[in-house]
């Protein structure tokens, strides 16, 4: 069963594709390329040393993927939920990579579960479309698939979810890192790409559309703040919609300074820095942690 105590809704990641360049608002401070840089200067085996970040350990925009890392869900016996890292559907990440990717979930790892997340819904709706017309892929949509799309605010909701929807299976969005207010049940209508192109139009309940809610705040240096009532919108939306609602983190601003027993947050935190910062005072809303996650079994 999926740990969540440290704001975690997965259990390992899947690590296929190294790089990433920005794409949203949400992305100026990605740590993709931080890691690369920090793999570049460690030497990692199997890291392509000095390809990924230039010699001031900017991201240089070259995307790697790994093959001999596809069979790596398969050592392990235990049910495990995989975090398929960096964005599948970058526009540099080839087709004939992302097939590899599916035939192994599809399958080969069947029994385990894959979050794949991304921040370009227009590459992964036309991918599952193309999928949809091969007949060596009838799992489509896959069982233990969950398609995720990360946004960070209005609008960009407002752009990529209508084309976010027509991704067959379970979806899930990703508000991370949370930049603004969101109204997730004024998202209008959805487009399906019919047979005479992006024609359809089809007006359902967010409950038919979305299967879970995931919202944090930002980390790390530059972090921007998240306001409590942004928050507290997200999770009553799902609440009226009964969609499940996982609250992972504040980030780096964290509201009120008290925890559970009123004891003055910053004393807290020097008494036990790491653990004390996730579990007690950055996954609180409103007294309390949300951890609905669907696709973790009890
Ligand atoms: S999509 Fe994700 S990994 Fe890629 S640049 Fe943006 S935040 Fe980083």
């Amino acid at each position: 069963m999926t740990d969540t105590w440290n704001g975690r809704y997965w259990d390992l990641p899947w690590s296929l594709v190294d790089g990433c360049t920005p794409c949203s608002p949400g992305c100026d401070h990605c740590w993709s390329a931080g890691i690369a840089h920090r793999f570049y200067r460690e030497g990692e085996p199997g890291h392509c040393m000095g390809i990924l970040t230039d010699d001031n350990g900017r991201f240089n925009g070259d995307i790697i993927t790994h093959p001999e890392r596809l069979s790596i869900p398969l050592k392990r016996r235990k049910p495990t939920v995989y975090a398929v890292w960096n964005d599948l559907f970058h526009e540099a990440v080839p087709d004939d990579f992302i097939d590899q990717v599916f035939n192994e979930i599809g399958f080969h790892a069947i029994h385990y579960t894959f979050l794949i997340l991304s921040k370009r819904p227009q590459r992964m709706a036309e991918y599952f479309k193309r999928l949809q017309t091969v007949a060596s892929h009838p799992r489509n949509p896959f069982p233990n698939v969950w398609s995720g799309l990360t946004v960070c605010n209005q609008q960009e909701a407002d752009e990529k979810m209508p084309v976010f929807l027509q991704v067959p299976g379970k979806k899930f969005l990703s508000i991370e890192p949370m930049l603004g207010p969101m109204d997730l049940t004024d998202l209008g209508p959805v487009k399906e790409n019919d047979a005479h192109g992006w024609s359809c139009l089809w007006d359902t309940p967010l409950r038919s559309r979305i299967d879970a809610v995931i919202l944090g705040g930002e980390t790390g240096p530059g972090a921007r703040p998240m306001h409590p009532d942004w928050v507290r919108s997200v999770r009553d939306q799902c609440t009226v919609s009964n969609i499940p609602f996982f609250f992972k983190e504040w980030g780096k601003h964290r509201p009120g300074l008290k925890d559970l027993w009123g004891v003055d947050y910053e004393r807290r935190l020097k008494l036990m820095p790491d653990r004390y910062e996730i579990m007690n005072a950055g996954r609180l809303l409103d007294g309390r942690t949300h951890d609905e996650l669907p696709w973790v079994k009890s």
